[in-house]
């Protein structure tokens, strides 16, 4: 004998493609669509109130800015905001790309981007590290060496260290570029999990109080962040990415050593494991703090203006403006 037995759906005769040890239910591609979907459409409407026209007092239409990278967890979110929203008028979803300069790596992801924003008609623009001030990651990876025997603060920082505070600059300013008032990212419940575990074994809770999403705690000059997929599990969002067979990249970024992030997957991963449902139980854990720290008013507090660029930082001199005088140091 060969072959596995395919277990049907829960809903209906179809034969599933994924199984929720936390629920008990077996879904096939047409209801895990329309599981995710509603969890997603739920969700929405938590984190973004919308009135009955979003348009603005000059009659154009609210703009969400999906910040999307090739991977199947932007595509899924990209998809569901257009399912959910697409058909609103008063609503306008632009997809944006991060190029951070990485050989072999990004351009495959932005031809998976292209594509899959040419089926959706939905328009995609594009920012580079090179465009904002910064340089290629490729370059910065090249240079970190140099950059750490001349300043002590950079000594054991990774290149995901650079690649993160560029990257958020650059969403910001694919934001500005586009007039979006709200940015939408693909997190995923296990990212959720991992992130808020990361922070919980180094104390930093505050840290995950400030996660996405922004709904009621908005960082002054930044738009607010939704995080739509925030509920759904990893494995979900792969099983419906291939139902859909959206165009996504599975390629790896070859300056990726997050050694931390992966301890914590799989840490994430044996909880779920040992314990349907853990995931979920550290976003509600994180939900029942912030609703804590929104009643005591003590979110943000640290929250200063760069004394350079005028950005929303934690310190005199916030970390994007003291990478780039360390690049600049370099040329
Ligand atoms: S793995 Fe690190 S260096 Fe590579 S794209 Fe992600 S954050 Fe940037
Ligand atoms: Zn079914
Ligand atoms: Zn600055």
């Amino acid at each position: 004998m060969c072959g596995l037995q395919v277990e049907p759906c829960s809903r209906c005769e179809n034969p599933s493609v994924i199984h929720q040890p936390y629920s008990g239910q077996r879904l096939c591609g047409r209801h895990l669509r329309a599981s995710i979907r509603k969890r997603v459409s739920k969700d929405l409407r938590n984190q973004l109130s919308l009135p009955r026209d979003a348009r603005g007092p000059d009659g154009t239409p609210f703009r969400i800015l999906a910040a999307v990278s090739g991977g199947k967890d932007s595509a899924v979110m990209l998809f569901m905001l257009d399912d959910i929203l697409g058909k609103r008028r008063d609503i306008e979803i632009v997809a944006g790309v991060v190029d951070e300069g990485i050989d072999g790596y990004r351009s495959p992801s932005i031809d998976c981007v292209t594509e899959l924003c040419s089926n959706l008609d939905i328009e995609l623009v594009r920012v580079g590290y090179e465009d904002i001030g910064y340089q290629r990651m490729d370059e910065v990876v090249r240079l970190m060496p140099e950059i750490a025997d001349k300043n002590p603060e950079a000594k054991g920082m990774m290149p995901c260290s650079f690649c993160g505070v560029f990257r958020r600059q650059s969403l910001n300013a694919l934001a500005e570029k586009t007039n979006a008032k709200v940015m939408s990212l693909g997190h995923n419940l296990d990212d959720m999990a991992q992130s808020i575990l990361m922070n919980l074994q180094k104390g930093e809770v505050e840290r995950s109080v400030r996660l996405a999403p922004h709904t009621n705690n908005p960082i002054e000059g930044l738009p607010p962040r939704i995080v739509p997929l925030r509920w759904i599990p990893e494995q979900e969002i792969h099983a419906l990415a291939m139902v859909l067979e959206l165009p996504f990249f599975h390629g790896e970024c070859p300056h990726a050593l997050g050694a931390q992030r992966q301890t914590s997957r799989n840490i994430v991963a044996a909880l779920e494991t040992n314990t349907p449902g853990a995931r979920h139980g550290l976003l509600h854990s994180l939900e029942s703090i912030r609703e804590i720290y929104s009643r005591h008013g003590t979110a943000n507090q640290d929250v200063k203006l760069c004394t350079t660029c005028g950005g929303v930082t934690s310190r005199d001199i916030c970390q994007s403006c003291t990478m780039r005088s360390w690049l600049n140091e370099q040329i």
